[in-house]
């Protein structure tokens, strides 16, 4: 599959973002010519730092919700796009609502429109979060979710409901070759220390023998994927010809409580942090485990870390940069 990649010419907006950057170290191991666009609201050109160094990366520091952002791009042809420019987690959209509406909403708008007059083949990267709080359990595709649309997540949720409709509705008009991934809750390195979700938090946490912050009563479930995991899913469903135009759930399929997750993390990291109870976010969904399925059927994989072995390498990643930490705050 590698050589699929190779000298291939390819656009990765977000490349600078926790996902988008471990996408791009792949993309540059096979030799694929790689272009980044990023803001970096959420996400940090030192994510970048190893990629650059080949000599393959050009990096282009805009707004790809901007419409002169792509007239920039000009006749520019890229192979492949992959679209995951957004702030995502929680607090990265919650303190960018407009930035992160706006991006999955205009920018897939126009990135949708320059893919197909340049005839690259696109992937946007939506979420689990188009299921909502969801009512069926595992989440199906074809399962259309219990999102509130005037909510604090709307923002993130709703504007990646509106791009899938981008997509889709193009399709039925043009003969668009599009990709569509829904990522569940992913971690590793790279993760952004100051951005509320779970990992960081417990992991920053309990490394320096603080009390670690469990929303409600840590019944509420989520499903972890290790990111070189996410990112095999990614090129996997680039190059598949049987994922064009259908939505593909990508993630791990093993649920844990918070509570769980939270006393795993002490005995990984020998904390002597104890757990305290903290109020739980508006809209929090209880429960998030994908059926992966289709993903299995059609691209012939399945996540191959475990929840044990990608901690233990997330927690070292956050003791190297620990002690180069400011004040961390915990919501
Ligand atoms: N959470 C928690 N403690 C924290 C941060 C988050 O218990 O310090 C909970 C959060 O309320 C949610 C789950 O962990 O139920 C996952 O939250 P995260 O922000 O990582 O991602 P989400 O899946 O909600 O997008």
């Amino acid at each position: 599959m590698e050589k699929l990649f190779t000298n291939k010419s390819i656009l990765v907006t977000g490349g600078a973002g926790f996902i988008g950057s471990h996408l791009v170290d792949r993309l540059v191991q096979t030799k694929a010519k790689v272009t980044v666009i990023d803001n970096l609201i959420t996400g940090h050109r030192e994510n970048l730092k190893a990629a650059e160094k080949s000599g393959l990366v050009n990096f282009i520091q805009a707004d790809i919700s901007l419409p002169e952002t792509i007239s920039a791009l000009g006749t520019a042809h890229y192979d492949l796009i992959f679209h995951l420019a957004s702030p995502a987690s929680p607090r990265g959209y919650m303190d960018n609502p407009i930035e992160t509406y706006t991006v999955n909403s205009f920018g897939t708008h126009y990135l949708t429109r320059y893919a197909l007059s340049t005839g690259a083949r696109f992937l946007f990267a939506s979420t689990s979060e188009v299921y909502g709080d969801p009512l069926e359990h595992p989440q199906r595709e074809e399962y259309w979710g219990n999102v509130n649309p005037i909510g604090i997540r709307a923002c993130y949720d709703v504007s990646k409901r509106f791009g899938e409709m981008v997509l889709t509705t193009t399709a039925r008009r043009f003969d668009f070759d599009f990709r569509l991934v829904r990522i569940f809750n992913t971690y590793g390195p790279r993760m952004d220390p100051k951005d509320g979700r779970v990992i960081p938090n417990l992991v920053l946490q309990a490394i320096s023998n603080q009390p670690l912050t469990v929303h409600g009563d840590g019944t509420q479930t989520r499903s972890f994927c290790y990111v070189s995991d996410l990112v095999e899913y990614l090129l996997r469903t680039m190059v598949s010809l049987e994922t064009r135009g259908i939505p593909i759930n990508i993630g791990h399929p093993e649920e844990y409580t918070m509570l769980a997750l939270a006393k795993k993390v002490i005995d990984l990291t020998d904390s002597t942090s104890e757990i305290t109870f903290t109020d739980r976010p508006e809209d929090d969904p209880n429960r998030r485990q994908p059926d992966i399925s289709r993903a299995k059927k059609l691209l012939g994989y399945e996540p191959q870390i475990t929840l044990d072995i990608g901690l233990k390498k997330t927690i070292d990643f956050f003791k190297t940069i620990a002690p180069t930490m400011s004040k961390i705050r915990y919501k």
